[in-house]
């Protein structure tokens, strides 16, 4: 049962209206700052520097040089509109300063009073504004109600993305001492510890044994999970979630269950033991190479031959686009795989050459839809084939249940809505906003469990599996309705009868 809530749960609107526009709506919605101990953590000050509007416009003026694409968003804008109703942010709360191009304009003002002829002439004839603590505050509040989701870029002519702004924002905070405490303390524990859980190895080793007995009690073979086991094949990066925690863990015991059935060698790794990379939320190119090393430095050690990577957006995206950049060369690897798989990827293969195979009766209790996680949809891409992203998860979904039915048509590609929860909002602090930006997906999934007897909504995102067992139940669906794909895989997959 979800908490009395202490805030309005958006209505369901008619025929996807536009929403009123409701100035102010959600002014008081900012996470906790991170503590002075947090952002020593990252090598970031503890509180506000002194001359700190200097400091931003400087560092603002830092990543200019360094990302051209930055420059290019700031000033290409031409205030066409056509993103203004595309964040579901703005959707679930009315706020304008949540439509994607007023939230650009928080930096774009100062962009262009620091670093254009005409802002510095005119200031007020072409929006630009000095940077002064009230627009300080609205960075922090705002720029924390940017999912980096990237939707309204589909949209706008020009391409521009919002979450590129908005991690610079982001960036320039950390900087100035004004640092998240989510983002900040977990990418801390990556550093310290190897995962976002702050799961040290012997936790580890003992939760993934506890793993073995259950899957042994259930089905009576000994499937293994195993930890740090050098000359395995496979690494397997999978965010932390997957150790512990319903409806991910779940998930992890259908990779074990695929890789016992297939023959394949695997391990985790207690040093590297976390696929997310919350670096990426932050904007910290830094931050990201820290994390991305001790990937690459697990590998090394165990001597593995390939890296899959567990059901998780960001991390996809991070893998697919930037470890090479990051943490390559990644030639030590067996050269037929030279980039890291998704283990959906990795799944389907498996099952088209019938090296797995799946009673999809076994899921026969369960009428399915998927929901496309921002991260891979729009950020990254899976297998060889165009859209690869949006096939292969539902060609595994399709090879493990009998009943699918897809949400609307029209967001199965990379229009697809954001869970309301990514980007490093999936904290408590923030629930207003991650209940009142996940109306449209909750909309979508009303349509089909009205219509279609949907049961289950099964996703690859750890982040996204988070937010929904939490928000669902503020729409009237129960918690448990959300499900890893790898779950559907375990639960119908024949351990020891291969064909
Ligand atoms: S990136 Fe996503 S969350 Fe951010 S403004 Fe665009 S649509 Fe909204
Ligand atoms: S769609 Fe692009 S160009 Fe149009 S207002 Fe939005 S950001 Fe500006």
């Amino acid at each position: 049962m979800a908490k009395a809530p202490t805030f309005d749960i958006p209505a369901f609107r008619e025929d996807l209206a536009s929403p009123a526009v409701v100035p102010g709506a959600m002014d008081h919605s900012q996470p906790f700052v991170a503590s002075p101990d947090h952002q020593a953590d990252l090598g970031f000050p503890g509180e506000l520097v002194d001359d700190w509007e200097t400091k931003a416009v400087e560092k603002l003026g830092e990543l200019l040089e360094k990302n051209r694409a930055l420059r290019v968003y700031l000033d290409s804008c031409v205030k066409c509109g056509a993103c203004t109703d595309k964040c579901h942010y703005y959707i679930g709360t009315g706020d304008p300063k949540n439509m994607p191009v007023a939230r650009q304009d928080l930096l774009r003002s100062v962009y262009r009073r620091n670093f254009t002829l005409a802002g510095k002439l005119m200031p007020k004839l072409v929006g630009a504004r000095d940077l002064d603590k009230d627009l300080l505050d609205d960075w922090y509040k705002y720029f924390h109600q940017c999912s980096q989701c990237r939707r309204c870029a589909v949209f706008c002519p020009y391409g521009i993305d919002t979450a590129e702004i908005s991690m610079a924002a982001r960036e320039i905070m950390d900087h100035i001492g004004v640092g998240q405490k989510y983002c900040n303390e977990i990418i801390g524990k990556v550093h310290k510890i190897g995962n976002n859980l702050g799961l040290p190895k012997p936790a580890l080793i003992n939760t993934m044994e506890g793993l073995e007995e259950d899957v042994e009690e259930e089905t009576g073979i000994t499937v293994r999970f195993p930890v740090d086991v050098k000359g395995a094949d496979v690494l397997l990066v999978t965010p932390s979630a997957d150790f512990f925690a319903e409806p991910h863990v779940d998930g992890l015991i259908g990779y074990a269950k695929v890789f016992h059935q297939a023959g394949i060698s695997w391990t985790v790794s207690s040093y590297a033991s976390e696929a997310a990379n919350f670096a990426m939320f932050i904007g910290s190119y830094e931050q990201m190479h820290k994390v991305a090393a001790r990937i690459r430095q697990a590998a090394l050690d165990l001597g593995v031959k390939r890296i899959v990577f567990g059901e998780c957006g960001h991390a996809w995206r991070v893998a697919y686009s930037f470890l090479n950049s990051l943490a390559g060369p990644w030639d030590f690897l067996d050269p037929k795989y030279p980039k890291p798989q998704h283990i959906l990827e990795v799944t389907n293969g498996l099952i088209k050459s019938g090296a797995i195979n799946l009673d999809t009766t076994a899921n026969d209790d369960k009428v399915l839809t998927f929901h496309d996680s921002c991260n891979v949809a729009r950020g990254s891409r899976m297998g060889d084939v165009e859209g690869g992203q949006f096939i292969i998860p539902r060609e595994v979904i399709k090879a493990s249940v009998n009943k699918f039915v897809d949400m609307d048509p029209g967001t199965i590609n990379e229009k697809t809505f954001c869970c309301g929860g990514g980007g490093g909002l999936l904290t408590d602090d923030l629930m207003e906003l991650r209940v009142k930006g996940a109306l449209p997906r909750m909309e979508a999934l009303k349509d089909v469990v009205d219509n279609h007897g949907v049961t289950h909504m099964a996703a690859i995102c750890a982040i996204c599996k988070s937010q929904f067992a939490k928000v669902m139940p503020y729409y009237g669906f129960p918690m448990d309705m959300i499900i890893s794909v790898h779950q559907l895989v375990g639960d119908a997959i024949l351990l020891g009868t291969k064909e």
